[in-house]
């Protein structure tokens, strides 16, 4: 018996792992799955982000230098052209004042101007006007028919003011040669300080167009000479000085300037209303500034459209992540949900393995491995286990005369009264075979035993099943109680069914729709052995 237990021990494993909570299994291993793949996703997003972040950075620092630098190039050649004007009309009012406006060598002066004019290409011309404007000398071949001076702002600047230093003027349109020009002009004085008239060098707006027009940068880049009071004189892409355009009011001239000399700031253009990043730097000797500014979208262009292709690249990547992911995730699903099935297959199999078809109860085979491990349990906790086994009686007979159906049905109910009658979740019930069944009571002694039997054996009496062949006219059972202590005294699942069935028999004998054991049977032998007027009537 013992031998034949062990394969159906190795079924009750199966049928543990079976019923083991598959769902949340399978939910566990989705999720873990799923965040798997997000976090892949929020990884590649994140290092791409960052990534984007860095270049965006070194564009902005790139433009940043490039801004710097061409401020500081435009600022020098800006210096540069008017210092040059600046020395040579220093040099010839020391000539002319030294010799008097009225004894003036003209031809000699004209000569040093050509010579001065060919090596300074920024130079338009130099001009030598009296006190009414009038023009006295000039490098220039032609002399304009109005030729008068005085109504020029410069003009009436020196007239008006004692000052020897230079004034650069705002824009003119030469009058020798209707060129836009900046005018650098000075004061000239008679011995006696009065006013004597204006020496002017004008500087060629195109030879700082030309210039500018060299640096390689964007339509939308900017180049600005201005005046220290805002207006501009130069500007790449090219202003009219007729338009008038000031940046006093602009962010740069109100707000950085006057904080420091140099600088880089975004802002928006107010001639163009163009977002620029801007160097400006206002120059040390002369009152004039020079900004250089680049488009945000020259910068920011190209980078948004390196940001534009590795974007897509990501979202392709992801795409595809989210796809293959979505194939592994229905494959799992699948395998889940077969798995299931092949779990609740496997565990319906394992239910027929174990069931009576005919009763429902537990058969033969499940008796057996609970048989088993009832005994292990009372051994490790030192309790009794008691086992019935019950017969119905004259079942024969009842088939003989109600027929096979009717004997089947006669079954299902005595097991349904057997099942009712057990009332302890541990008590456990199963058909043996045939028309016997049999009862495991745990932690149950003798006595406890023997009034669980009769609750049986009475429950089966108020079926109250016909059976004409019967003594009793009704459907009775017999039954056999043994009860074991294993920690006391060793004993198998197969020593228990075999005294049980012991004692069943005995309970036939004895005129069944009864039950016996151990006690019951000590106890005859006792009155036994009582003298005759001392046995109970
Ligand atoms: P006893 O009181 O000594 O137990 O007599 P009995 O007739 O009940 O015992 P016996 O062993 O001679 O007969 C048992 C009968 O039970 C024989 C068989 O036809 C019947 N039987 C066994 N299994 C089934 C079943 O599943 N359905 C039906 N209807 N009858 C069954
Ligand atoms: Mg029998
Ligand atoms: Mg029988």
């Amino acid at each position: 018996m013992p031998g034949r237990s062990e394969p159906f021990a190795h079924a009750e494993e199966l049928l543990d792992e079976a019923s083991m909570p598959s769902g949340r299994r399978a939910s566990a291993v989705f999720r873990l799955t799923l965040s798997f793949m997000l976090l892949m996703v929020v990884t590649f997003m994140g290092v791409e982000g960052w990534r984007a972040w860095r270049d965006y950075r070194q564009a902005y620092a790139t433009a940043q230098d490039a801004v710097k630098n061409l401020a500081q190039a435009t600022a020098q050649h800006a210096e540069d052209a008017v210092r040059q004007v600046d020395v040579i009309t220093a040099e010839l009012r020391e000539r002319v004042e030294g010799d008097g406006l009225t004894h003036i060598n003209i031809p000699r002066i004209r000569a040093l101007l050509d010579q001065q004019t060919k090596i300074m290409p920024q130079l338009q011309g130099i001009f030598v006007y009296g006190p009414t404007g009038d023009w006295v000398v000039t490098n220039q071949y032609i002399t304009p028919e109005t030729a008068n001076n005085a109504d020029r702002d410069y003009f009436n600047y020196h007239r008006t003011h004692s000052g020897r230093g230079i004034l650069i003027g705002e824009v003119v349109k030469s009058r020798s040669s209707r060129e836009l020009v900046i005018p650098i002009s000075r004061r000239l004085n008679n011995p006696d300080g009065s006013f004597a008239g204006v020496l002017l060098g004008t500087i060629k707006v195109s030879y700082f167009l030309d210039y500018y027009g060299d640096f390689k940068i964007d339509d939308k880049g900017a180049l600005v000479l201005a005046l220290r009071s805002g207006h501009v004189l130069v500007r790449r892409p090219f202003v009219s000085p007729a338009t008038d355009q000031s940046l006093a009011q602009s962010e740069i001239f109100t707000r950085y300037l006057p904080e420091s000399d140099e600088g880089i700031a975004e802002v928006t253009a107010v001639i163009d209303n163009t977002q620029r990043l801007y160097a400006y730097k206002a120059l040390a000797s002369y009152p004039l500034v020079v900004e250089a500014g680049l488009s945000r979208d020259s910068f920011v262009g190209p980078w948004q459209h390196d940001l534009m292709k590795t974007g897509l690249v990501l979202l392709a990547l992801v795409a595809s992540q989210c796809g293959f992911g979505a194939i592994v995730l229905t494959q799992l699903r699948a395998r889940f949900v077969l798995e299931s099935k092949v779990r609740s297959a496997h565990l319906a199999v394992q239910n027929m393995a174990l069931t009576d078809s005919l009763t429902g109860l537990c058969n033969r085979r499940k008796l057996d491995i609970t048989l088993n491990q009832e005994i292990e349990r009372t051994r490790r906790q030192k309790t009794q286990l008691a086992l019935i086994m019950l017969d119905v009686d004259y079942f024969k007979r009842f088939n003989d005369r109600y027929g096979h159906p009717a004997g089947d049905d006669c079954l299902q109910q005595v097991g349904r009264a057997i099942q009712q009658t057990l009332k302890r979740p541990a008590d456990f019930a199963a058909r043996y075979g045939g028309e016997e069944f049999a009862v495991l009571l745990p932690d149950t002694d003798s006595t406890g035993a023997s009034q669980v039997t009769e609750e049986i054996l009475q429950a089966i009496r108020d079926l109250n099943i016909e059976h004409e062949d019967h003594p009793c006219q009704i459907v009775t059972a017999s039954a056999g109680i043994t009860t074991a202590a294993p920690d006391k005294e060793p004993t198998t699942g197969a020593a228990m069914l075999k005294s049980a069935d012991a004692f069943l028999y005995l309970a036939k004998r004895k005129g069944r729709n009864r039950w016996c054991s151990k006690e019951t049977i000590d106890a005859e032998k006792f009155v036994a052995q009582l003298p005759f007027e001392l046995k109970p009537r």
